[in-house]
């Protein structure tokens, strides 16, 4: 089935050190259009490292990302212009209204009005356009962020826990979203809620200490760990040593 998709996102032999932490270490996979990522691991264990430095936020150590074939590093806008980067915690510049930091987002990006309208649309935040970013609750300041995120309508989505802080129903809306928009795009999202990588994502990456402990379908990593749910193999996959 993934043989005449298009490769949009291609990782290879990437590491990102902190002084003596490794937080990416010799990381290597392909992204397709059509596929839906999960990165799930425990705490610290790399997911938005991986997911910054695809985004271009951060410079890997060592190692390369190509977005549709060309080298980040030195293609930098060209990756800035086709990918939509939800990042952990809330938007920037809480003091404007949400109209307005949409505005100014598309406005960075060479877009217009419509485009705004549109993204307000879908991720269905008409009803708070006006109130400051600050003043919204959690939720809201996701559906914000992610508004922003696909402003570009951009082939390759970067989500860092999108349905952190959302309500059942909205996690509910948002989960069948990033389904729906796949079709026609790559979307990587890390989540701690296993069950939403079960739900919504065709291919499921573990991490652990910066490493790529398994990925596959969620068949293919219950056949590797011998587990029979995902919850049982995540913790195998990751389990500390006592
Ligand atoms: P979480 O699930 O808690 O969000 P994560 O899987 O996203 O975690 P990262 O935030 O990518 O993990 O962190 C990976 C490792 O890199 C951790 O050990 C973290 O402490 C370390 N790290 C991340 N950012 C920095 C930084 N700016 N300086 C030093 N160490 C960092």
């Amino acid at each position: 089935m993934k043989q005449n998709k298009k490769t949009t996102v291609k990782v290879k032999d990437l590491c990102k050190n902190y002084d003596d932490i490794q937080a990416s270490n010799n990381l290597n996979f392909e992204a397709c259009q059509g596929d839906i990522i999960a990165l799930l691991g425990p705490n610290g264990a790399g997911k938005s490292t991986l997911m910054n430095m695809i985004a271009g936020y951060l410079a890997p150590s060592s190692g390369s990302i190509e977005i549709l074939g060309k080298d980040i590093a030195q293609f930098p806008l060209f990756a800035k212009e086709n990918i939509g980067f939800l990042p952990e915690g809330s938007p920037l510049y809480a003091d404007l209204s949400v109209y307005r930091f949409l505005r100014y987002m598309a406005e960075l990006r060479g877009l217009k009005k419509d485009a705004v309208i549109k993204a307000a649309e879908i991720a269905n935040i008409n009803n708070v356009l006006q109130q400051k970013v600050e003043t919204l609750s959690k939720g809201y300041q996701r559906r914000v962020g992610f508004a922003q995120s696909i402003l570009s309508n951009p082939p390759i989505l970067l989500l860092d826990e999108p349905t952190d802080g959302l309500d059942p129903n909205q996690k509910d809306y948002i989960r069948g979203l990033i389904r729906q928009m796949a079709q026609d795009k790559t979307i990587i999202i890390s989540t701690h809620l296993l069950e939403e990588a079960e739900m919504v994502c065709n291919r499921i990456f573990v991490l652990d200490g910066g490493v790529i402990k398994a990925q596959g379908t969620l068949k293919e990593i219950l056949n590797l760990t011998s587990c029979n749910n995902i919850a049982e193999a995540f913790r195998k996959l990751t389990r500390q040593e006592n």
